[in-house]
């Protein structure tokens, strides 16, 4: 697992993940980022999604075409709004990582890219979201037998970096895992 600075549009793995809303129509953020430049084949595989099942639900996710990305394909999830914590915001965002790698597994790809989801325009505190984050991708991949070999998260600016890596550390420790 990796934590870096960057533009997750920019990403070689075989899929990044879109914290898009549940139109699924793209919108602001990372977003309209991964829709630009990925260009219109990923938007019209996102109509077809929801002609055929509707609004994609909170904490679930789904599977397009990469388009003109580096990255073949794209993990449409959609995080939480925060609301204060107490409308079931952590689980939420737990499922919304959870269903993504899941995808990405059943899809046997090898590895995969994160934004920080819900903490943007869905106003989920970072210092709260990165330890779910991070916990949820950990535990994930200790009690699955999966394809995936690579996870990274793509924080978009030094702040967000800051408080992942932070974050990172502490979970590293409080589970004995080793940093290298
Ligand atoms: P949400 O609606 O889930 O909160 P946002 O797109 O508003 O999603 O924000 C989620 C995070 O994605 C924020 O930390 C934002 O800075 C970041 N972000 C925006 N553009 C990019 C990008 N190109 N690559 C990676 N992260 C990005």
């Amino acid at each position: 697992m990796h934590i870096i600075q960057g533009d997750i549009t920019e990403q070689g793995t075989d899929a990044i993940v879109n914290a898009a809303n549940p139109s699924l129509m793209g919108g602001g953020g990372v977003d309209g980022a991964i829709h630009r430049a990925g260009g219109p084949a990923i938007l019209d595989e996102c109509k077809q999604v929801v002609s055929r099942q509707g609004r994609l639900p909170t904490g679930k996710a789904v599977m397009t075409t990469g388009g003109n990305l580096k990255a073949k394909y794209v993990i449409h999830t959609v995080g939480p709004i925060w609301h204060g914590g107490n409308k079931g915001e952590p689980e939420l965002l737990v499922s919304a990582y959870q269903e993504s790698l899941k995808l990405a597994a059943e899809n046997n790809l090898n590895s995969i890219s994160f934004p920080s989801i819900s903490t943007g325009a869905y106003g989920y505190p970072v210092s709260k979201a990165s330890k779910v984050a991070i916990d949820a991708v950990i535990t994930f991949l200790s009690h699955t037998i999966t394809s995936l070999r690579e996870m990274v998260f793509v924080l978009f600016d030094s702040q967000t970096f800051g408080v992942y890596s932070s974050a990172l550390q502490e979970i590293a420790e409080k589970r004995g895992l080793r940093l290298s």
